[in-house]
């Protein structure tokens, strides 16, 4: 069985396929949603999602999350004095996903097939692929995320050539994509995004409205202080009701505080943030070369797209509603789920090619020769041009251009700007050709980019015959397989919490974060209750311990609610 995972800056998940179409693996809470967030304790234990937040809530400095915006960077994330790279705290996140779906499908589950953001590089791509290895994957496929969306609400169902525009507000991640399906073919004919918009600027946007009005400074709160007030704005942004206003509350210093911001004063705040998204719609359109009515479809994607003013806005850019009728939190992963289920070649999905596009322009650095007969280099040559549909396969000509020239350097880059050196290196190739005047020998150049997104460069000396290729490696983050298995190995002490005891240690948690913002008779009521479910736990009962739970969080609630009621 090969299942889907959307591996989300915020969010994870994964879904499995079953003759009734795809659905997904609910986690060891018994959740559908995992936040990819990390936290690891004294005793080597890792947690992940939403047990990991609440412990991040008391041990800010033991926990990770938002890390696959540095997937495939050398950013290190220090964890109660231990060092992981992105991919290696997402591989975390893997392997949760991986025994949750484990235990709930009641077999080995070593497949899966893993989304990207659609502008993920080449680099990060990789990173994500290693990332699924290391949790003990064999990663089937890199997959966009909004082709697998495309594909969970169906478009690849559609009988008449469709185009339909693919709009991801994730939770730190815009995405617009634009689709293409033609007879069985779907292409990704353009994408565009912007890798820091999401639902955490509408969430600061409410942050920052509540500390101003209580005149509390930012740069004034402790980490614990900072992650306390964003997750109560976080909880005040997701209040979808028919309330004209959202209501932010919190506690600080035994104080009750509230805010009231009205759905307009939101929008008046939201507008420079929905001017950012507009720009990638148009980029997207005018890179595919249509117009917004030539689009036929509109699909919601991402959590951020729940909200009712995101909704309103999408409507009238496109002006037309949008199809919702997928749970836009789990589009991706549906969609991956039928991907890997299309890669097993199940009969119950037709057959359709899916292509992709090479997010980024790939080329090379050129010399010109200006008027004056001067060689002027650094010039940048694109060879794949963004959004090219992949796989894809170009060959350039270029020639020698000083007498008796015998070295060639091939620099492969990747970027838009006309000068080389504003573009991102990915490597070089470097030659030697016969010793001849300017402009007689002659190499071609090659780039292939294959469905993977993975980009493989060939250079060719006509006279001699001679070729040399290149797979794009990244060399500070590119790993031999031996590098691989050492690492797994080195990261193999540590456990992912049981899941089993997952439910009690969440609340044990939550308990524990309450105690800090109690104060007085409830935090002796708290202590009360903790220790009877601790004694309760300690028995070892199930039964028992199913009972305590309930009565424990129970208690907790009415002790949160106390909290907000301001005694
Ligand atoms: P990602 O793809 O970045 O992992 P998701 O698609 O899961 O993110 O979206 C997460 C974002 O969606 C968060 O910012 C979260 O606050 C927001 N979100 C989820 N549900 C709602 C809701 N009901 N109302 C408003 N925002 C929501
Ligand atoms: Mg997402």
């Amino acid at each position: 069985m090969i299942i889907g995972i959307d591996l989300g800056t915020t969010n994870s998940l994964a879904a499995y396929y079953t003759e009734d179409g795809p659905r997904i693996i609910p986690n060891r809470l018994g959740e559908r949603l995992t936040p990819s967030a990390v936290s690891i304790d004294e005793n080597d234990q890792v947690y992940v999602g939403k047990t990991a937040l609440e412990r991040m809530a008391v041990h800010p400095d033991e926990g990770a999350s938002l890390f696959k915006r540095s997937m495939g960077s050398r950013k290190e994330f220090h964890l109660g004095g231990r060092t992981f790279s992105a991919e290696e705290l997402s591989s975390f996140v893997l392997r949760s996903l991986k025994e949750d779906a484990e235990y709930y499908l009641g077999q080995e589950v070593t497949e899966a097939v893993i989304s990207v953001p659609a502008y993920f590089n080449d680099i990060k791509r990789k990173a994500t692929k290693r990332a699924g290895e290391l949790a003990g994957f064999k990663v089937e496929r890199i997959i966009s995320e909004p082709t697998a969306a495309a594909i969970a609400y169906g478009l690849y169902q559609k009988k008449d050539s469709t185009r339909f525009l693919v709009f991801d507000l994730g939770g730190g991640t815009f995405d617009v994509s634009i689709l293409e399906l033609d007879d069985d073919i779907m292409e990704v004919r353009a994408v565009a995004g912007d890798n820091y918009l999401g639902g955490e600027d509408f969430t600061n946007l409410i942050l920052d409205t509540f500390l101003e009005e209580h005149h509390i400074d930012k740069n004034s709160l402790s980490e614990k202080e900072r992650l306390y007030f964003r997750n109560q704005a976080e909880k005040c942004k997701c209040q979808n009701g028919a309330d004209s206003f959202f209501r932010m509350q919190a506690v600080r210093n035994g104080e009750r505080l509230e805010s009231l911001i009205t759905r307009r004063d939101f929008d008046k705040k939201a507008a420079q943030l929905f001017d950012r998204i507009k720009q990638p719609v148009r980029r997207s359109l005018a890179d595919a070369g249509v117009r917004i009515s030539e689009i036929d479809e509109i699909v919601l994607v991402g959590g951020t797209t729940k909200m009712p003013a995101v909704r309103k806005f999408v409507g009238k850019l496109f002006g037309r509603l949008p199809d919702t009728s997928v749970n836009p939190d789990e589009a991706v992963a549906l969609g991956a789920a039928i991907q890997g289920a299309m890669k097993e070649r199940r009969e119950s999905i037709r057959e359709v090619i899916l292509t992709d596009v090479c997010p980024f322009t790939l080329g090379t650095e050129v010399s010109i020769r200006t008027e004056g007969d001067r060689l002027e280099s650094n010039h940048f040559c694109p060879i794949l041009e963004r959004n090219t549909v992949i796989p894809a396969s170009r060959t350039e000509k270029f020639y020698t251009v000083y007498d008796h020239q015998t070295q060639v350097d091939i620099h492969i880059l990747q970027g838009e700007s006309r000068f080389a050196s504003n573009n991102v290196s990915l490597g070089t190739i470097s030659l030697t050709v016969p010793d001849n005047k300017a402009g007689e020998e002659e190499i071609s150049v090659t780039y292939t980019y294959d469905v993977n997104a993975l980009l493989e460069v060939e250079a060719k000396i006509k006279s001699t015959g001679e070729t040399v290729t290149k797979l794009i490696k990244n060399q500070e983050s590119d790993m031999t397989l031996e590098q691989m298995q050492a690492r797994m190995k080195e990261l193999s002490y540590l456990k992912i919490h049981p899941r089993d005891q997952e439910p009690n240690k969440v609340l044990l948690l939550r308990g524990e974060r309450l105690y800090e913002e109690a104060t007085g008779e409830l935090r002796e009521q708290l202590e009360a209750v903790t220790r009877q479910f601790e004694y309760i736990l300690d028995k070892q009962d199930p039964d028992r311990i199913a009972e305590a739970r309930k009565d424990y969080e129970e208690a907790l609630d009415w002790i949160e609610e106390e909290l907000w009621s301001g005694q």
